[in-house]
């Protein structure tokens, strides 16, 4: 029998590593989105052409690029934010694998301009399904501004499984607003199709709320704000009567950090569920706070879902908290009856 197995090419195995960690266009805005609230910047710009098929570009003014870095930056785990995998148990960065810029690089075509402010001039490089076109100088403001154009134009089977623009958009605009609910001084710009879609001032929690859902939020959302031993809770509620029928604005982030836990929406929904009926839908927007030790962000790659060291704990906490928030509010005296 003659032997079967072979090592894939280079430029197939990182298309397919590319396809966990990028998914859609979200995915990608995602990403350079992350990588520059990473590098410290106060102002990020979005813009966006076909719902991300055509156009993905993140611009930001923070820490940039040296020549070198910016060609590194495309390499297989390479990452300025981790040196050990110990680092890992401790991160405050929101990336750390070293591999979206890698993934995007796989899959489009791909052009990247920093500079650093000690630097007069800056750096550009050009990059197409992974393989190197050219990197000059140029002249530039500090800062990094990355295009990602024709997104899986070399992975014809994944470009074709795209949903809709308005699908694809939707995914976009839900990553954005979970970035900008969690950097409140960071200033956001996004531009659809020319079209100026989000402008949001640095301002408090609140201010962002209502500057992404709207003035009518201003009158419905309820202060929480409560701490223990080793995790804190912060942000607001809505009242019960701003329960919508469907599921959506419900925002849980641990560490600043988005996150989708059906555990801790359980909780949530247990303290509402005496004030309000089965169809209804309570609206929150939480920031808990742990002791990064403590959780283990590490699970999947897209670090939506995290681990809690007691899970038990925080569900409680957070169950008492919401339940503790809403009888204030409605004054009449409520009895916990334990979980
Ligand atoms: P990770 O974010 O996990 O480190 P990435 O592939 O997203 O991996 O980025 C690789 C590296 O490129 C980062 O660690 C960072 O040093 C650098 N980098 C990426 N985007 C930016 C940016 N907008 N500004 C400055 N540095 C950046
Ligand atoms: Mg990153």
């Amino acid at each position: 029998m003659p032997d079967i197995i072979h090592l894939l090419p280079d430029s197939i195995a990182s298309q397919i590593a590319a396809g966990e960690v990028i998914q859609r266009p979200a995915s990608v805005v995602k990403e350079l989105m992350e990588n520059s609230i990473d590098a410290k910047s106060t102002e990020i710009t979005l813009v966006v052409k076909q719902a991300g098929k055509v156009l993905i570009q993140v611009s930001d003014n923070g820490i940039g690029m040296t020549d070198t870095d910016a060609r590194m930056c495309f390499e297989r785990h390479a990452t300025s934010k981790i040196s050990s995998a110990n680092d890992i148990f401790k991160i405050k960065t929101k990336g750390f694998r070293g591999e979206a810029l890698a993934s995007v690089a796989a899959i489009a075509h791909v052009e990247l301009i920093t500079k650093k402010e000690e630097n007069d001039t800056g750096t550009k490089i050009l990059i197409n399904g992974s393989k190197f076109e050219k990197q000059e100088p140029i002249q530039s403001n500090t800062g990094t501004k990355i295009s990602v154009k024709n997104l899986f134009f070399n992975v014809p089977a994944r470009r074709k499984f795209l949903k809709s623009d308005a699908v694809e958009l939707k995914h976009i605009n839900d990553e954005f607003i979970r970035l900008a609910l969690a950097h409140k001084d960071i200033a956001f710009s996004y531009y659809h199709n020319g079209k100026l879609l989000y402008q949001l001032a640095p301002s408090n929690l609140k201010q962002r709320i209502v500057s992404l859902f709207g003035r009518a939020y201003d009158s419905k959302l309820l202060a929480v704000d409560e701490q223990m031993e080793i995790v804190k809770i912060k942000g607001y509620i809505g009242k019960i009567e701003a329960a919508r029928k469907t599921r959506g604005n419900q925002y849980i982030f641990v560490n600043n950090r988005f996150i989708k836990s059906h555990y801790l929406n359980h909780a949530i929904n247990t303290s509402y569920s005496e004030y309000i009926g089965e169809g209804s839908h309570p609206i929150f927007f939480l920031f808990l706070e742990i002791d990064p030790d403590k959780i283990d962000v590490n699970i999947h790659p897209t670090k939506e879902e995290i681990k809690f060291e007691d899970e038990r704990l925080i569900y409680n906490f957070v169950r008492v908290t919401v339940k503790h928030v809403l009888g204030k509010f409605t004054h009449s005296p409520v009895l916990d009856r334990g979980a």
